[in-house]
């Protein structure tokens, strides 16, 4: 099989991507996981089960969506042999599996090919093909995040983040085979609101809008924010924002953006995503610091004791040596509301989030959560203004933990 890191295209990748994925292939855990998936014995058996659940289509079933996989694979100079899927779902969704036996496969729901144009579904499948290309399946995010023992919270929050880096990557080859900036916001339009409805006009800046939107959201509302900016995948006015970016740079063979600024804009707005309050020097990030030592201690104690798990969850946050049995694990429940008041003063209502997730994620280092420790966040959620939806919601966000 050809080299993929060889590959010319592999300059695309966002630095956040290529950096996270060499990084991450050095960590013990993520190495020992790819390890175990290549000792155990390939079954080959996708081919298999496509043929038998979905409908492959050909040249003679559809020659326009072959033609545009033809141009793709041109476009992205992929040599490995391609077959092309449709299963029957009602989501806007495609796939790209990682190679087997020298194939390829790629798919597309039905729902997609019945409401997508050829140049919106150009976007989408350059996107997948890009996936392949810049091997983002050798870090296999799901079973990592399934594998026992669990990984840390701070290896669960690196995964996360250079996933999201390579969502921006993966964008970039869906902008090369596109070539068509209109085309990839409303592909991006219709994947965000499962809308396609003439009756709605794609305005590429008022969608790039809603970024700033809820930027402002986050700082100073009480109302929804941004639970799926902790998702894996960045929320598509970001992206959007990102290709348009990339339309303009260097990348795409546009004039106005160099390649360096380019990505050091692309790193602001990932930043966004991952703001760090944990090493930062500051009263919020002290504020809820000191908020979040105090709160992980009360829901480990809900469901009896501080599982020595959770300690070490509590430590890879805290740093070694945090935790020691002289905390006076009474005196600081009592200021567990004075310490949420600190919160509320001094910081935004974006980063209260963040701190609950990792709340959440410390909670999930032993086992499932109980009933006692969900009570216990609910607590903590309602002592930093969260509303019970929003709290439920970034609950269910580190529920891959389970
Ligand atoms: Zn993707």
């Amino acid at each position: 099989m050809n080299d993929l890191s060889q590959h010319p295209l592999q300059a695309l990748r966002t630095p956040a991507d290529s950096e996270g994925a060499a990084a991450l292939r050095k960590e013990e855990h993520v190495g020992s996981v790819i390890d175990a998936l290549g000792r155990q014995k390939q079954t080959l058996s996708t081919r298999r089960n496509l043929l038998g659940s979905a409908l492959r289509l050909t040249r003679g079933m559809s020659p326009k969506l072959i033609a545009m996989v033809d141009e793709c694979r041109e476009t992205l100079g992929i040599e490995i042999p391609t077959e092309l899927y449709v299963f029957s779902n009602p989501q806007f969704n495609a796939f790209c599996i990682k190679p087997e036996d020298g194939r390829l496969f790629l798919g597309f729901t039905s729902a997609i090919i019945e409401k997508f144009s050829l140049d919106e579904l150009k976007f989408v499948l350059g996107h997948e093909f890009g996936h392949y290309l810049f091997e983002h399946h050798d870090i296999p995010i799901g079973v990592i995040m399934k594998s026992q023992p669990r990984p840390s919270p701070q290896l669960a929050l690196k995964l996360f983040a250079w996933s999201r880096a390579a969502e921006i990557s993966a964008d970039r080859a869906g902008a090369l085979c596109s070539k068509n900036l209109d085309a990839v916001a409303s592909s991006m339009f219709k994947l965000a609101s499962g809308v396609t409805s003439d009756l709605i006009q794609i305005e590429i800046d008022d969608f790039v809008e809603q970024l700033e939107a809820m930027q402002k959201e986050g700082e100073n509302s009480k109302g929804e924010t941004r639970a799926d900016w902790f998702s894996t995948h960045p929320f598509s006015p970001l992206r959007l924002r990102a290709l348009q970016l990339t339309f303009e740079s260097e990348v795409l063979g546009a004039s106005s953006l160099k390649r360096d600024v380019l990505e050091s804009e692309i790193a602001n707005l990932l930043g966004l995503m991952s703001q760090n309050y944990l090493q930062e020097k500051s009263t919020s990030a002290e504020a809820l610091r000191r908020f979040l030592f105090a709160a992980s201690i009360s829901v480990g104690q809900a469901s009896g004791t501080f599982s020595a798990k959770e300690q070490k969850a509590f430590e890879d946050f805290f740093g070694e040596g945090s935790y020691q049995e002289s905390i006076d694990e009474d005196r600081l429940l009592q200021d567990l509301e004075r310490r949420a008041k600190e919160v509320l003063e001094h910081a935004k209502k974006s980063r209260i989030e963040e701190m609950f997730r990792d709340l959440t994620i410390i909670a999930r280092a032993d086992s499932k959560l109980q009933t006692k420790e969900r009570l216990e966040l609910q607590r903590c959620a309602d002592l930093l203004g969260l509303g019970a939806d929003l709290a439920e919601r970034l609950i269910q966000s580190t529920a891959a933990l389970d």
